[in-house]
């Protein structure tokens, strides 16, 4: 079949498998040109692994390290003619190049939320490269069914206590427009804090620790953001940021959990970049345009890849010394909330209109940005070329 991009909102319902392969291609090379990291991981479990800051983790894991990668994913495989999601390609690409590179490489699809997904990842464990020294806990879902009592939750992306008007893109018509966002009810911010928060990634860590396929000393990080005032209603001091908040408290305790042995636990605090989960979120979309173009300009713009690659290189291995925050969070967002870049980024905000989009945003960006998410627009790729949309992992 020729596939083609399906947009619907904030999301493409298809992707295309060889654009995917040439996306996760581009990742790779981008970590062999900037050098092998000394002293990295052996063994990584990355929770949330086939798109975004996970996938770029594994890369880096595999490619810059040339450690093992346990991904755990929830995506789609083809079925009846459809193409799979670009998480499903994704992985298919990434463990078919590790493999060929000598990489140890499992995937495990399905809810990592269930009890299920962990008694298998710890299975796979048992059964392949050896205890993990790294976990690297990436998820992003709208929904997480409690393993325990079977209550579904679902996350909100909501303003607490007040309704929030803001400018927003409306990225089906290209339009500025302003969004008035009702706060949200004391249920869905306790039900988002379920989601998005800490108690999951808790529940990995105890499980792994039980079954001890943890290496004594093993590292747990949990990626996080924080972002500019002008988001600070609908994300830092909204529902999505009680659960970072709640995320936080659980960093804590899971470090001292692991502090014993040698081990931590603590949080990343990443920038903004464009994701499937970034893209759904009122006001960010307009924000990380406006962040791009500012970026771009002043040479310091940088995507997943470039921000894992950092924190492995600057922070974690390669003889770094860690750099932690007041509140023991590790800054990758430093270059983004630089006071130059976000007084910059404030003074387009305040301009941006539909008819000044593009010269004022990096609006074009983000679109080419979106679509490569699900393989779309890449040089090289020929989208007109009729091809088999089922892929499957290698066994
Ligand atoms: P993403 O949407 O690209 O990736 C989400 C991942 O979670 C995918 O691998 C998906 O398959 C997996 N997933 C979702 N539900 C699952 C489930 N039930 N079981 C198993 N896997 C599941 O998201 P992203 O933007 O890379 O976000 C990852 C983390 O990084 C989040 O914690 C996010 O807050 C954080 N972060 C994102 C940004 C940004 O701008 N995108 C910035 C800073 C921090």
């Amino acid at each position: 079949m020729i596939i083609k991009p399906k947009i619907r909102g904030y999301v493409c319902i298809t992707a295309h498998p060889e654009g995917c392969a040439a996306h996760v291609q581009e990742q790779i090379d981008y970590v062999r040109s900037n050098g092998t990291i000394e002293s990295g991981p052996k063994n990584v479990l990355i929770i949330g692994a086939s798109t975004g800051y996970g996938l770029s983790t594994r890369i880096v894991s595999a490619f810059g390290c040339g450690a093992g990668t346990i991904g755990v994913f929830f995506e789609r495989p083809s079925t009846k003619g459809r193409p799979a999601t670009a998480g499903w390609y994704n992985s298919v690409a990434f463990e078919r190049q590790a493999h060929e590179a000598g990489l140890y490489a499992r995937s495990i699809n399905g809810d990592a939320f269930s009890d299920e997904i962990k008694e298998q990842t710890i299975d796979l464990i048992k059964n392949g490269p050896g205890k993990v020294d790294l976990v690297i806990y990436s998820l992003a879902s709208p929904r997480r069914t409690h393993p325990k009592t079977g209550e579904t939750f679902r996350a909100v992306l909501k303003p607490v206590g007040r309704s929030f008007e803001a400018k927003t893109l409306d990225t089906d018509n290209n339009l500025v427009s302003d969004v008035s966002i009702e706060p949200a009810s004391e249920e869905e911010v306790e039900a988002t804090k379920r989601v998005m928060g800490g108690e999951d990634w808790e529940m990995w860590i105890d499980a792994l620790t039980e079954a001890e396929v943890l290496v004594e000393g093993a590292t747990t990080i949990a990626y996080s953001y924080i972002g500019p005032e002008v988001t600070w209603p609908v994300y830092k001091n909204g529902t999505i940021g009680g659960a970072k908040e709640h995320l936080e408290n659980s960093a804590r305790k899971i470090d001292a959990l692991l502090r014993p042995k040698g081990g931590q636990a603590f949080i990343s605090v990443n920038k903004a970049v464009v994701t499937q989960a970034s893209s759904a979120i009122p006001v960010v979309p307009l924000y990380i345009s406006i962040l791009y173009k500012v970026m771009r300009q002043n040479g310091t713009h940088e995507g997943c890849i470039e921000q894992i690659y950092r924190l492995y290189d600057e922070h974690l291995f390669n003889g770094a010394e860690p750099v932690f925050d007041e509140s023991g969070r590790m800054r990758l967002d430093d270059l983004e909330m630089l006071p130059e870049v976000q007084e910059a980024a404030k003074s387009l905000w305040v301009q941006v209109n539909t008819e000044n989009l593009d010269e004022i945003s990096d609006y074009t960006g983000y679109r080419q940005e979106f679509l490569k998410l699900f393989g779309f627009g890449i040089e090289g790729v020929d989208y007109g070329a009729d091809l088999d949309p089922v892929l499957e992992f290698d066994d």
